[in-house]
């Protein structure tokens, strides 16, 4: 007997409708001789909407309050979906986080799982019952209620399919699995078959929004097989896995993430210990820096420049610049009209010429790049943000065409 956790996200829970959809997939594993674990989000823009409502209550609440508004939204669907499957005629029980033994950190609004003892979804289990778990919640070490932050629902279902050492963790989602770009901006992209755990995570914290990038990185510490599936239609999805079969592919995928902003401390001097300072003190207020770049000395100064995520970038500079003397900076330029577009793919470990493609890509173009960053399986570049979907289609071409590929 295997045991599956299936997830369901917003879109597929939106209505009653998606929701008998959802108890039909779910019955159809169970009636198959499975032990079924079901994670939910909350129905369609429901999250959004609670974020509304607390606004126009109180545009400041404390981040306890917001989780314990927050929690609600995936209690709705668990319910919901637990009374379909009840009608379709299967034993079943829904679980909110706590009940099911998800304990997080302290941290509202971003909390991380701790520990998570299934012993209540086994017992379920063992009773024959379909289980239903809230994604997206936990409880603190206060008892109080948390939530792991936007899409958190995947680490949910990961993390439940880690501790019951499931056979397959399935996240159904509105597209049928991880594509070579957002379809929406390249209309000649290809789903992929499958991915490794690594490109997937390159991909999610690069902005392509399928999987919650924490839910990637635990499945890869934990060994959970993954696949991306679509609820609404019946067919194979995209499997993530520790290696994936031979293939020639350079890359995997191209991705565009808008939400980044550049600042660059200007003029300071060219001495040991400057970078240090700059982003210790970023660190210690949790400001999270991607791309680091240093221009190359002259006249005793030089500058930094980096990028962080919109939101952050206020913080940054309002920092930077009560630290402008400390550190003897000219001034802090920042340009938010920016976005990152990235490449990804194992392949580029053992061929030649992959960056120069790109580039290639962007030069015929005619798109101008500001910053490059690179790992062993990722290329980024900072380009002008209305250049982005231009980019993305050309880099896409360059790789993926049938003339090119
Ligand atoms: N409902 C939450 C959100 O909208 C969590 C999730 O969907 O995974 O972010
Ligand atoms: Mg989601």
């Amino acid at each position: 007997m295997k045991t599956i956790v299936q997830k369901f996200g917003g879109s597929s829970v939106a209505n009653a409708q998606r929701v008998f959809n959802v108890a039909r997939i779910v019955t159809e594993a169970y009636n198959q001789g499975n032990n079924v674990v079901v994670v939910v989000s909350a129905q369609g823009d429901t999250t959004d909407d609670l974020i509304e409502k607390a606004k126009e209550i109180n545009p400041n609440p404390s981040k306890r309050e917001m989780d314990v508004l927050l929690a609600t939204g995936e209690q709705m669907s668990m319910s919901l979906l637990a009374m379909a499957i009840e009608k379709l005629g299967c034993p079943v029980v829904s679980l909110t986080g706590w009940q099911a033994g998800v304990r997080t950190d302290t941290n509202h609004g971003a909390s991380h799982i701790k520990t998570l003892k299934a012993e209540r979804i086994q017992n379920e289990l063992a009773k024959k019952n379909i289980v239903i778990v809230a994604g997206f919640q936990g409880i603190n070490r206060y008892d109080d209620v948390t939530t792991l932050g936007r899409g958190g629902s995947d680490t949910s279902a990961v993390a439940i399919a880690a501790s019951l050492h499931a056979d397959l963790c399935q996240i159904f989602t509105d597209v049928d699995g991880v594509y070579t770009a957002d379809p929406r901006l390249v209309p000649g992209a290809r789903k992929l078959d499958e991915i490794t755990y690594d490109e997937m995570l390159e991909l999610a914290s690069l902005g392509a929004q399928v999987l919650h990038n924490r839910s990637v990185e635990m499945a890869k510490k934990f060994h959970v097989d993954l696949e991306v599936l679509s609820s609404l239609e019946d067919k194979p999805g995209t499997k993530v896995k520790e290696v994936t079969k031979m293939e020639k592919m350079l890359i995997k995928g191209v991705a565009k993430d808008d939400n980044v902003a550049r600042i660059s401390v200007m003029n300071v001097p060219d001495v040991p210990g400057i970078a240090y300072r700059i982003f210790s003190m970023l660190a210690a207020k949790r400001i999270n820096v991607d791309i680091i770049l240093q221009s190359v000395g002259r006249d005793q100064t030089k500058d930094i420049s980096f990028t962080v995520e919109k939101d952050q970038k206020d913080r940054a500079i309002q920092l930077l610049e009560e630290a402008k003397d400390t550190i003897q900076a000219k001034s802090i330029v920042c340009n938010d009209n920016i976005c990152k577009v990235s490449i990804v793919g194992s392949g580029m470990q053992s061929n030649p010429g992959v960056a120069s493609r790109m580039f290639g890509a962007l030069f015929e173009s005619n798109i101008n790049i500001h910053m490059i960053s690179t790992s062993e399986i990722k290329i980024s570049v900072l380009i002008d943000l209305e250049d982005g979907k231009r980019a993305v289609t050309a880099i896409h071409d360059a790789f993926f065409d049938e003339f090119n590929a």
